[in-house]
């Protein structure tokens, strides 16, 4: 659809980084070039173990750190569902989620109809509506098919 690619996405995250006074070190550069390569949502503690054989000095506190910041400048969102520790998502255009109940791998897809529901909403309600927020529940391929083997 688009065809702007990750090379320029990495440079307008870090100009806006730049712009609210942030400095890019060459660990921070390495996290947010991993939250815009990956689509599987990690946790802090994923991104840690792809990047401490580049980075030695790294540790998840340093990782963890450097995902609050791009959630605080709005580059990444932090997912609000019922795991052990958070999974972070870079902010692209509006996708929903599908979430294994079994392993807690998250995909993405999209659905564009249902913001007809916001539309709907505010003429039903006569709110100011700003957003919404669906999940969609389930067994991933793998888990299906580990279901089913025993
Ligand atoms: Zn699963
Ligand atoms: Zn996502």
């Amino acid at each position: 659809m688009h065809h702007t690619t990750e090379h320029d996405i990495l440079k307008e995250s870090i100009h806006k980084l730049r712009e609210t006074g942030v400095r890019i070190t060459p660990q921070r550069q390495a996290v947010l070039n991993y939250m815009i390569k990956s689509d599987d949502h990690p946790t802090a503690d994923d991104i840690y173990k792809a990047l401490v054989d580049e980075f030695p000095n790294i540790s998840v506190a340093t990782v963890y750190n450097n995902l609050r910041l791009f959630k605080d400048t709005g580059l990444v969102n932090e997912l609000p569902y019922g795991d052990a520790s958070s999974r972070f998502d870079f902010i692209t255009s509006a996708h929903y989620h599908v979430i294994c109940t079994e392993c807690g791998k998250i995909t993405d897809f999209n659905y564009p109809a249902l913001n007809e529901v916001e539309t709907l909403a505010k003429h039903v309600t006569n709110f100011d509506i700003t957003h919404h927020r669906m999940e969609v529940y389930g067994l991933c391929p793998e888990c299906a098919e580990n279901t089913n083997k025993s």
